[in-house]
């Protein structure tokens, strides 16, 4: 069984990821893979190997404890959603086994809205976290360096377009997930990727402008969500054993240092 598919992270207890590619449509300057592959005791580098929804569900049923386990994320070192049929897949499969016991939730930056204009994966899933990251195009720009023109437009006609879908599906009592926004708190400037911070003088690194992505959310009528940069994910505590047995249970860590943030 091949190691960096599923992970857990310690401020999460209850939750597994997914992995399930490493290309993004971002470069931030923020981002966790700025730092190399090994996270949290996995090394989550796939090698331009993706996996097969098989293989995912595979991974999941070797978890000690995955009938406990709480929630599954697809999240990773890339963009899931540039994998759509395989993670839309996986969801079915996870949902046709565990039923409602189990929730899923999908992070996305919402790009790979360029290449396909589909929502039905919505149908299949509990909560959607779209990263908004920046108040406007020019911050955006300058914090996730994405790979495509337009990135932000593309990101908001999204954002639109899961809107127009809620409120059909409110209108005829359809399921449709919790979504909120996120973005992320990059004042703590020590815990940023060297590579990332590079060029910008002390103090002077981009931040979010909270209010202003709060304002877009509610204009949204969703929650706007803050994370917290990682500070400890390279540390060699989290090869020990009992940290993936300890988050699969769904028990909370003495060893966590980390932030009390969702992520
Ligand atoms: S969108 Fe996520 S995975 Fe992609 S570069 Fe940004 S932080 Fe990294």
């Amino acid at each position: 069984m091949r190691r960096g598919i599923t992970y857990f992270l310690p401020c999460k207890p209850g939750s597994v990821y997914i992995n399930v590619t490493d290309r993004c449509l971002n470069n931030c300057l923020f981002c966790i893979k700025r730092e190399g592959p090994l996270f949290f005791g996995n090394d989550l580098s796939l090698n331009g190997q993706y996996p097969e929804p098989i293989e995912i569900i595979n991974c999941l049923k070797m978890i000690p404890f995955w009938n406990a386990v709480k929630e599954v994320v697809f999240c990773g070192m890339g963009e899931p959603l540039l994998r759509y049929e395989c993670v839309m897949e996986v969801c079915q499969l996870i949902k046709d086994q565990r039923k409602d016991n189990v929730k899923i939730r999908i992070d996305t930056s919402g790009l790979f809205w360029a290449y396909r204009k589909k929502l039905d994966i919505l149908d299949w899933i509990d909560v959607l976290s779209v990263s908004l990251n920046a108040e406007n195009a020019e911050k955006y720009e300058e914090l996730c360096r994405p790979k495509i023109n337009m990135a932000y437009d593309i990101l908001i006609n999204f954002l639109k377009s899961v809107k127009r879908s809620e409120v059909n599906h409110y209108k005829q009592s359809l399921h449709f997930p919790d979504v909120y926004l996120s973005i992320v708190d990059t004042s703590e400037e020590e815990y940023l990727p060297a590579s990332g911070r590079e060029g910008y003088p002390r103090g002077e690194f981009p931040s979010p402008d909270f209010e202003k992505c709060n304002e877009i959310a509610k204009s949204f009528n969703w929650s706007l969500l803050v994370k917290k940069l990682f500070r400890d994910s390279q540390d060699k505590i989290w090869n020990e054993p009992p940290f993936f047995d300890l988050c699969a249970q769904g028990k909370p860590l003495d060893m966590c240092r980390n932030c009390s943030f969702r992520h």
